[in-house]
């Protein structure tokens, strides 16, 4: 029986069961980075948290049509003179469109680390300035946004009469950021919250395009709204992204698509919490974080290693995705001592899968047959239940043991019911390997010569050759692998 996946919908504030719109599809749209700078461990959060949900929903037999966009126009923050990707541009001497290519594929590089499955289309913002422009003109159509001094805003004031303002984050109205500064163009707005459609390039503005109101560069809200519905058309099953998006960003795509289609674009919100450092959160405009290049290489002055792709993998998925994480070194061991553990339980569950019990045998030891099975279902719970993955990693932990009793002939294996044994397995792989997307680090060294290794080591442990078993130790030891001795199973296995 399929368990009902109860998902936090953030747009009604509670968890409820998830039905999409047009099964067997489930159609999601995230907010992707401004590439202009390397990207950091909030950036992997997103990326990682978004893609726990996008392979569950595959297990779980839907076809998932992944929309994960690259806003590759700049775009300005309070307090900002220049956009963040033209900065760049202007300080390294180059196009703001060679800043963009640079940091979407370093961007790339990172999540193919991370082991993050590829989306089914990421559009950039700079090939839908088309689109833009159309859903501007439409809003314009409707009477929803005005045009001045050849930018358009959107009028948050009517809007506001009849619709619910607010209702992902719970802010009114005049809560809403205030421009300030020139460029901001409250000069130009009827009211201080109105947010820009359309914006008209300053003189020299290096990314602008040519639109009914001159040359200009489209806001930022807009981007998603053209690009989540000219791929997934006016309504869709998910949102997602970051708390910090919750305001105003996806309240402003809200207004939008209510304002253009009458709808919301998403049914369901979901919004990933931050990554923090020192309890003060990680970003990339303040230059309080650790960039993805940094923890891989240990080169920054919090970490005192380097940690594998796959560690930090782990160490986002080990906090349920709308908990806080706080990043500290020790933890990150903590974390990579653990991803070691569940590692090597998939090692020994692909060992343990290859044992064939005896002919006509029917074991009988319900005790542990009732572990396997609850533990088996507590993973399936866990996902369910809002993608609980502190639960699911708990119930992992539980199989791991009894695979870990069975391999070491604590349990003797022909006890047990050969249903049960396959559950473990496949239970704890498919979780550990297809849902949490966790691989074995690589190695230089070749499985095969490891095995060759540790038949060397028994035999000189047979012939009491005491020096070439500490020789062939330390050689396995060096490349991070450990020699596990068990009667009559003397293995490999990762080691930190
Ligand atoms: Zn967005």
């Amino acid at each position: 029986m399929t368990r009902t996946l109860t998902l936090y919908n953030k747009f009604i504030n509670q968890p409820e069961p998830f039905e999409p719109l047009r099964p067997p599809s489930v159609t999601i749209y995230l907010c992707g980075p401004t590439v202009y700078n390397s990207s950091h461990l909030g950036h992997a959060r997103s990326a990682i948290t978004f893609d726990l949900l996008h392979r569950y929903l595959l297990k779980r037999g839907y076809q998932v049509e992944f929309v994960r966009n690259i806003t590759d126009v700049g775009h300005l923050m309070a307090d900002q003179q220049e956009d963040k990707i033209i900065r760049q541009a202007r300080h390294h001497g180059i196009h703001p469109m060679a800043v963009a290519q640079r940091y979407t594929e370093s961007y790339h590089q990172n999540l193919r680390l991370l082991n993050i499955l590829p989306p089914s289309i990421e559009p950039r913002a700079t090939g839908h300035i088309i689109e833009q422009i159309a859903c501007v003109q439409n809003l314009l159509q409707k009477g929803s946004a005005y045009e001045s001094n050849g930018s358009v805003y959107f009028d948050l004031t009517k809007y506001a009469k009849v619709h619910h303002y607010g209702i992902l984050s719970g802010r009114k109205l005049d809560q809403q950021k205030v421009g300030t500064r020139p460029l901001e163009g409250s000069q130009e707005k009827k009211a201080p919250y109105d947010f820009a459609l359309w914006k008209k390039a300053p003189k020299g503005h290096l990314m602008q395009w040519p639109s009914p109101w001159g040359q200009g560069f489209p806001g930022w809200h807009i981007e998603c709204t053209a690009m989540s519905h000219h791929y997934l058309g006016t309504q869709f099953d998910i949102h997602g992204g970051g708390q910090d998006l919750i305001f105003p960003h996806h309240e402003c795509e809200i207004a939008q698509s209510i304002a253009l289609h009458g709808k919301a674009p998403a049914r369901y919100w979901m919004h990933h919490n931050l990554v923090f450092l020192g309890k003060e959160k990680m970003s990339k405009s303040t230059g309080h974080h650790i960039s993805l290049a940094q923890a891989f290489s240990g080169d920054h002055r919090y970490l005192s290693q380097p940690y594998h792709p796959m560690v930090i993998r782990f160490f986002i998925l080990q906090s349920h995705y709308r908990s806080p994480v706080d990043v500290t070194d020790k933890k990150l061991q903590q974390a990579q001592q653990v991803y070691i553990k569940l590692i090597n339980g998939l090692r020994i569950c692909r060992k343990l899968a290859q044992r064939k019990p005896p002919e006509g045998h029917k074991g009988t030891n319900t005790a542990v047959s009732e572990q396997i099975r609850h533990a088996s279902e507590g993973c399936e719970d866990a996902l369910c239940d809002d993608l609980s993955t502190p639960a699911l990693i708990a119930n992992l932990h539980k199989l791991r043991k009894i695979a870990n009793e069975i391999y070491h002939r604590k349990i003797a294996i022909e006890t047990l019911p050969v249903e049960d044994l396959h559950l473990l397995c496949t239970t704890y792989t498919t979780f550990v390997e297809e849902v949490l997307g966790l691989t074995a680090p690589d190695s230089r060294v070749f499985p095969s010569l490891l095995d060759g290794l540790v038949t060397a080591y028994i035999k000189a442990k047979e012939e009491k050759n005491y020096p070439l078993v500490d020789a062939i130790r330390t050689l396995v030891e060096k490349e991070k692998f450990t020699i596990q001795e068990s009667k009559g199973a003397t293995d490999w296995f990762f080691h930190v």
